[in-house]
């Protein structure tokens, strides 16, 4: 019981406050031989590394002998983050507690069973390049097949190829029109990632996966860290730490919603709905290669709004709410009402928000779209 006591004063230091590898408040784990206190969640996947790599505790409900407290007394959170996190890249996502498991879980593997950011010629994905096969989403059958995907930090784009023998490849993205996000539950793969970048004014849509975890955050952190070269090309006065921000963008909020169609005899349709910053799509499928639709939402100054709602002569359904834009209005309907006071505001949020340039850029390349306004907008196209 004494030393419960002396963990629950450690616990009060500064850094040991929250979870060693995802700063979640309040940790009450512990791992004894390297010294850190973790959430419950992290000192699960501490467990997964076996105890030669971490030996796990809880400091509420296991008995602590004088010996397993030494490491956490002269280590702590504080010493750990300058021993295990002294060479993290700063394009490397470090993951939060809210974070989908795979990241997190590399992280602790890269941290403490690799150890890449104690010696940093481990760190395959700031090579500048990388090749590989990762599994991808037929367009036509939606199985995945086996793909190669190269990346060159000299060319700026990621390029994937159908076959081995193939010298052209299927697509060649440029790095600033990539994304990625990890889609776990959307793809039905644990280490599901979903790429997208814009083509002739649209969004096309990339799922793909490895089966080591290892290998999917490697892809990750590799686009992440030759966009981030990119950027300081780029802009060579702008503060590293700004630009880390615009490497990869997390959805705001994805699921389904019923949507009518512009007419008030229009039927509801039900469709998947993907807020990407300023870019609200819907899909018939989630995993659909193009959007049915994008919403680019502005400003709301200039005439975006979202409220709860139909509008008059539509059928009003119990959780609806209406997106306006100034050239149409959206009728849409959440199945509950949580869900949809989540999007007006998540919405709201991006509405409120002023233009930068890249929004414009982005508004101009979604217009462009309309057959009738391509040749007036042509000359605005910035890149
Ligand atoms: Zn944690």
């Amino acid at each position: 019981e004494q030393n419960r006591r002396k963990l629950l004063d450690l616990l009060k230091l500064p850094g040991n406050d929250e979870c060693a590898d995802c700063r979640r408040k309040d940790p009450d784990w512990a791992s004894y031989n390297i010294g850190v206190f973790l959430c419950k969640e992290c000192a699960g996947l501490h467990r997964t590394l076996g105890s030669h790599i971490s030996k796990v505790r809880s400091v509420h409900l296991d008995n602590w002998e004088d010996s397993q407290i030494v490491t956490l007394e002269t280590m702590g959170n504080r010493n750990a983050l300058l021993k295990y996190e002294a060479h993290v890249p700063p394009s490397y996502r470090r993951p939060l507690h809210d974070d989908v498991t795979v990241i997190k879980e590399q992280w602790v593997r890269a941290k403490y069973e690799r150890e890449e950011f104690i010696y940093p010629d481990r760190q395959v994905y700031e090579h500048g390049s990388m090749e590989g096969w990762l599994y991808k989403r037929g367009k036509e059958d939606g199985r995945f097949y086996p793909r190669r995907f190269v990346l060159r930090e000299g060319e700026a784009c990621l390029k994937y190829y159908v076959k081995e023998s193939h010298k052209e490849p299927k697509a060649t993205i440029h790095i600033s029109e990539l994304n990625a996000v990890f889609c776990p539950d959307k793809i039905g793969n644990k280490h599901g990632l979903h790429l997208s970048y814009v083509k002739e004014g649209s969004t096309r849509n990339l799922f793909v996966y490895s089966e080591d975890g290892k290998t999917i955050v490697d892809w990750y952190n590799a686009l992440r860290s030759v966009k981030l070269h990119h950027l300081q090309v780029a802009f060579p006065g702008a503060k590293e730490t700004e630009l880390v921000q615009h490497l990869t963008r997390d959805f705001l909020k994805e699921g389904w919603l019923w949507k009518s169609g512009p007419r008030t005899t229009d039927q509801h349709r039900r469709r998947w709905f993907t807020l990407d910053d300023r870019k609200f799509m819907y899909l018939e499928d989630p995993l659909d290669a193009y959007p049915k639709g994008e919403i680019f939402l502005g400003y709301h100054g200039e005439g975006y709004t979202v409220r709860p709602g139909a509008l008059p002569g539509f059928k009003e359904q119990p959780f609806s709410f209406t997106v306006v834009t100034p050239t149409r209005k959206f009728v849409l309907a959440s199945e509950t009402e949580k869900d949809r006071s989540e999007w007006i505001t998540l919405l709201s949020k991006v509405m409120e928000r002023p233009l930068n340039p890249h929004d414009s850029n982005m508004s101009i390349n979604l217009v462009r779209k309309r057959p009738t306004l391509t040749s007036s907008l042509q000359i605005l196209k910035v890149r």
